[in-house]
């Protein structure tokens, strides 16, 4: 079969399809860094870590964008407001570039505790004010955007008659009409439904770039649309984010790119579910977030217990991305459970070794692994079903321990069934799900190691060089050889 993808487009699987074949291009919405991510941020940026990492193993060479958005969203949602990052910079007399310095730093951080590879480009909206400014004067050019006193709008009114506005979420402009404020007199816009392009900064304003409109910062919608344009082209094919961009954030990206090219940007556009706690989503706004460091160190009041980055991980993978995920200390702790049994069978599989050409002793049992592991791509081919995977890894386990506790022989399974199910096994868990270990001592090792290296580089970065030698020469004291690579990077060997 395939592979598919539900695009919330045309609310249908589709079967992929890529414009250049072999290549895929891929526009994931990144954070907003004025604060720590929480968990259900992280939710969406591991299905797509996945989605990217499947793609890999299907062959195809993926451009992955991710972008960091690091100015321009308001406080309000009508245009209005300061923007978050000044504010926060304001109250912790900051600069807002240390703000962002300092929740970049963060995010880049949880994600490689979950071992999220990083994407291909990771573009800021500060580094891209210039193509904002180009996209949004293509758009007064081309007659959808109009100027009131240096803040720039987006005619929906005007579009919406040659386009569908809502199309994204299947919403008619009525609807969508229905649940905005009628405008009062001090409104500039000329519609309920127009949006900032480019907004107005007050002079005290800490973030501002000049503009062909007088002083000013990017409204946070065209952000996406610059710079999916800039590094992967008017159209490209997948754009992904959380489901609550789609309404709105997605909504207008499409907006803006038919307006400015007079072409949608994304053949396919995938939508995560969200991270629910208690049936409420998790959001920043609500407060009910649980920071990462927060369940590494079971440090909040609604946690048991710690649960590491991959009991967290593989809990997210055991539900499909487009079904609501809800945050339960006996579902982690089932997690915890659940991988351990894992990775303990997949430990005694690669250690079994297939003999020769030897034919299968138990054909009915041979047929029966091979159909559970020709499953593992069926079900990532349709729509990335990762829970269904885990499903026949698990309907596998009792087979490798059988073969363990001898109760099967190895022989049961040819050989090439045998070294089939150990390269899926590896495939699917390593490289695909993105799993580690670290149940075993080595595995542990390695997150303490990882844990060691940050904090060198961390100390490396404050020019703290007596903590940085500290590590090192101990290290060195204890067997352990750390190397500096390039670019700042650390590898280590034991002597
Ligand atoms: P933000 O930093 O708020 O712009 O969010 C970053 C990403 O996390 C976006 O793609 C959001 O859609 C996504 N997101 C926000 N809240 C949740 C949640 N509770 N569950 C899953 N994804 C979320
Ligand atoms: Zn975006």
């Amino acid at each position: 079969m395939p592979l598919k993808i539900y695009n919330t487009l045309t609310r249908e699987k589709e079967t992929f399809s890529p414009i250049v074949p072999g290549h895929v291009g891929m526009y994931v919405c990144g954070p907003t860094v004025y604060s720590d991510v929480h968990l259900g941020n992280c939710r969406t940026f591991i299905s797509f870590d996945i989605i990217y990492r499947y793609l890999k193993y299907l062959g195809y060479k993926v451009r992955y964008v991710r972008n960091i958005t690091d100015a321009g969203h308001l406080e309000g949602d009508r245009d209005e407001g300061d923007d978050k990052f000044s504010k926060i910079a304001r109250l912790q007399q900051l600069e807002p570039m240390e703000i962002v310095q300092k929740y970049t730093l963060g995010f880049r951080h949880v994600m490689q505790l979950f071992n999220n590879l990083p994407p291909s480009i990771e573009p800021t909206a500060t580094g891209h004010i210039a193509e904002q400014i180009e996209m949004t004067r293509q758009i007064i050019a081309n007659g959808y955007a109009y100027e009131v006193d240096g803040t720039v709008y987006f005619d929906v009114e005007k579009y919406s008659k040659e386009q569908p506005y809502g199309i994204l979420t299947n919403r008619k402009l009525e609807d969508l009409l229905e649940g905005t404020r009628e405008l009062g007199g001090q409104d500039e816009k000329r519609g309920r439904l127009d949006f900032a392009l480019w907004i107005k900064a007050k002079p005290e304003h800490l973030m501002q770039w000049p503009s062909p409109w007088g002083m000013g910062f990017p409204g946070w919608h065209i952000e996406c649309s610059a710079m999916s344009g800039k590094y992967l082209g008017q159209k490209f094919d997948i754009h992904g984010g959380g489901m609550d961009l789609a309404a709105t954030h997605h909504t207008n990206e499409i907006a803006q790119s038919q307006a400015c090219y007079h072409t949608s940007p994304a053949n396919y556009w995938m939508h995560t579910n969200m991270l629910t706690v208690n049936g409420t989503r998790m959001s920043k706004s609500l407060g009910n977030g649980f920071l990462p460091e927060e369940l590494f160190t079971g440090n909040h009041k609604l946690l048991d217990k710690a649960y590491s980055p991959m009991t967290v991980r593989f809990f997210m993978l055991q539900t499909h991305y487009r079904s609501t995920l809800d945050f339960s200390n006996e579902a982690l702790q089932a997690s915890e459970k659940g991988l351990k049994r894992l990775w303990d069978a997949y430990e005694v599989l690669k250690k079994l070794i297939p003999a020769g050409k030897q034919a299968a002793t138990d054909a009915e049992l041979d047929s029966k692994v091979n159909k559970l592991v020709n499953e593992f791509d069926e079900f990532m081919n349709d729509d990335f079903n990762t829970a269904k995977v885990l499903g026949s890894m698990f309907e596998l386990v009792p087979v490798i321990n059988s073969i363990k506790d001898g109760l099967v022989k190895a022989d049961a399974l040819s050989a090439e069934t045998l070294a089939l199910l150990q390269q899926k096994f590896k495939a699917y868990l390593e490289d695909i799900f993105g799993l580690k270990n670290t149940n075993t001592d080595s595995g542990k090792l390695n997150e303490v190691m990882d844990l060691l290296i940050d904090i060198r580089k961390e100390a490396k970065a404050k020019k703290d060089f007596a903590t940085s030698d500290k590590i090192r020469n101990q290290l060195a004291a204890v067997g352990i050889n750390l190397k500096d690579e390039k670019g700042g990077e650390m590898s280590w060997g034991l002597e």
